[in-house]
């Protein structure tokens, strides 16, 4: 249940509120804006009624929460979030481009893909340290030292870093190193390391399930969210369809779908949604039309040695015509991208 006080309601009055929810049996959890303080209510009590707190002094709302999720919903809050990362805002007017390889494999090849990615206007750095791979026999990822090239080949060219953490116990290590950690999509039911996420600091990018629903891949935002880090970004990459020309089925719909069920921002993975190169810039440009907050995509110096994702990483003319073309677009449907920088040499 959420409860939306009046404008000008008091300090008193909002207190007042809590304590009665509070002797409902409620947990509340306060959310005051530059306007207006939303209480909302968590305990599950299908017979209560309502009109036991619309007839409180200051309340001026109160309504159910129909869907299962709360913090991840519009009900509970309307404005979009707006997540800042180090002066970059990933949910606002801006679409947000991270880029780079699928693994961190060494620091040249690290330093030349931020070189590039940078020079376009990416403002974050991906890069795989922990690796997910579908063989126990494939490259599992350079781990810490991973992490520290990447790092530095991020700190040089004024980059963010998003890294993958695979397992609660690798959290500490991440955190060192990241500015976003990335939840893969074959951990995007992994309650425990949500939960543990949850209690940190940190933004955290939630990949969607291979074959998760719009409302599984939310009640896992929700996982993190109730344990206190409202910083959720969540990222389509694609779902298993009986479609076999792709990797994946990239379900484009649900941008619009979860930006109407939710307040948190949405980015787009057109590299792991296709699987295949040629499909990548298409579906980046469509991605930005139909309202993403940003994508991110798979960048490699040299493809065809890349240790993982080989064939769906771009080369870097390939990513500097995707981000003239999404340009443009993202002009058109009144939003921006970063400016290309200039890079030190
Ligand atoms: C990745 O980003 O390299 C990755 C493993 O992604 P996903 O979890 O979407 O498969
Ligand atoms: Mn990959």
């Amino acid at each position: 249940m959420v409860v939306v006080m009046h404008a000008g309601a008091s300090e008193a009055q909002i207190q007042g509120v809590i304590q009665h929810l509070n002797e409902f049996g409620f947990d509340v959890h306060r959310s005051s804006g530059v306007q207006q303080t939303v209480l909302g209510a968590i305990g599950v009590k299908p017979d209560f009624d309502v009109r036991h707190i619309k007839l409180i002094d200051g309340v001026a709302n109160v309504y159910r929460i129909t869907e299962p999720y709360k913090f991840a919903s519009r009900d509970w809050k309307q404005d979009n979030t707006i997540i800042d990362v180090r002066g970059v805002a990933i949910g606002g007017d801006e679409v947000v481009v991270m880029a780079g390889p699928c693994s961190v494999e060494s620091e040249e090849q690290m330093d030349t893909a931020a070189a590039c990615v940078a020079a376009q206007g990416a403002t974050f750095l991906r890069g795989g340290a922990f690796k997910p791979r579908s063989s126990p026999y494939s490259f599992q990822g350079l781990g810490e030292d991973g992490l520290r090239i990447m790092r530095k080949a991020a700190d040089r060219y004024s980059l963010r870093v998003i890294s993958e953490v695979m397992e609660v116990a690798q959290i500490p290590v991440v955190y060192d190193h990241v500015d976003i950690f990335q939840i893969g999509a074959r951990n995007m039911q992994n309650y425990s390391l949500l939960r543990q996420i949850g209690k940190t600091d940190k933004p955290v990018f939630l990949k969607r399930g291979l074959s998760a629903t719009i409302q599984e891949w939310l009640m896992s935002a929700e996982y993190i969210m109730a344990q206190g880090n409202q910083y959720v970004i969540l990222c389509e990459r694609g779902i298993r369809t009986f479609e076999t020309s792709t990797r994946n089925t990239l379900d484009l719909s649900a941008v619009p779908v979860v930006k109407s069920k939710s307040h948190l921002p949405v980015i787009v993975d057109p590299s792991h949604g296709t699987g295949l190169r040629d499909k990548v810039i298409p579906m980046a440009r469509a991605a930005v039309a139909a309202g993403a907050d940003g994508l991110m995509v798979e960048v490699h110096p040299d493809p065809n040695s890349a240790k993982s994702d080989g064939p769906q990483s771009l080369y870097f003319d390939q990513f500097e015509d995707m981000m003239r073309q999404i340009r443009m677009i993202a002009l058109a449907i009144g939003r921006a991208i970063h400016a290309p920088q200039q890079v030190p040499v």
